[in-house]
């Protein structure tokens, strides 16, 4: 099935087909250890997220968002941040903007921890505003993939970390020619499981990374790519199948 990449569109190609869904990425241009690029956040989720499109007919794709809020990360060059309010305003001018042209139902494809905070804020103010708006997300790709694959897949903190053991892995499997795996280092902190402390990210690691990048490979990757789809894939389906009718989620 092609996959509708709505910067490649006209307006005719528009009019004469059927979109009732919209996807996009959110990722970020910030540093990830010395191996992996500063766009990971963004090739990720955006490549996922192409994939998911690729099964579905009425799906619009939107460009890949390769900015994110990343203050907290900035101590490590090179990285780009929005600002908080700046992330929040433009989720919703995007999420508005779909509105708008009547497409009501979104999935959001995060590949960055700090916006979650942005989307969370962006998406629950529209939904209220516009109750007709179905917004669906996927907000951290790399807890999913853990909790999805058997135990065991990964060999350090099942996989976490900023540049770690499976954003590694998924690189390698999605643009292996963009990682330097001879510069991978990381440090595995030990933060405590019942609480969220807010770090500064240079508090957790000198390298610019967490996790063990070095335990990682190509096919925990593919490993990764699989399920993360799949399980996108079905929940979409599943969604249509009961026509974004959260009601129906009642038991
Ligand atoms: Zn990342």
């Amino acid at each position: 099935m092609p996959v509708y990449q709505a910067e490649e569109l006209n307006g005719h190609k528009y009019k004469t087909h059927k979109f009732t869904k919209a996807m996009f990425n959110v990722g970020s241009l910030e540093n990830h250890g010395d191996h992996l690029p500063f766009g990971t956040d963004c090739l990720v989720s955006y490549l996922l997220a192409k994939e998911v499109a690729d099964h579905f007919d009425d799906m619009l794709l939107l460009p890949p968002l390769y900015y994110g809020m990343s203050e907290h990360y900035k101590d490590f060059p090179f990285t780009i941040s929005l600002r908080y309010e700046t992330m929040t305003e433009l989720l919703r001018d995007i999420l508005l903007s779909l509105h708008r042209e009547g497409i009501y139902r979104v999935f959001i494809f995060n590949g960055h921890d700090g916006n979650s905070a942005p989307i969370e804020i962006a998406t629950r103010s529209v939904k209220v505003a516009h109750p007709e708006m179905k917004i669906a997300v996927q907000d951290a790709w790399w807890i999913t993939a853990g909790q999805l694959l058997p135990p065991g897949t990964f060999e350090v903190w099942n996989g976490l970390g900023h540049a770690g053991e499976g954003e590694t892995s998924i690189a390698l499997e999605l643009f292996p020619h963009l990682v330097e795996m001879e510069y991978a280092r990381g440090v595995v902190p030990q933060l405590p499981p019942h609480a969220d402390l807010k770090w500064k990210f240079s508090e957790l690691t000198n390298t610019g990374a967490t996790g063990d990048p070095s335990k990682a490979t190509k096919e925990k990757g593919a490993a990764m790519r699989k399920v993360l789809v799949n399980a996108v894939v079905e929940f979409i389906r599943y969604l249509d199948s009961i026509d974004w009718d959260y009601q129906q989620l009642r038991t």
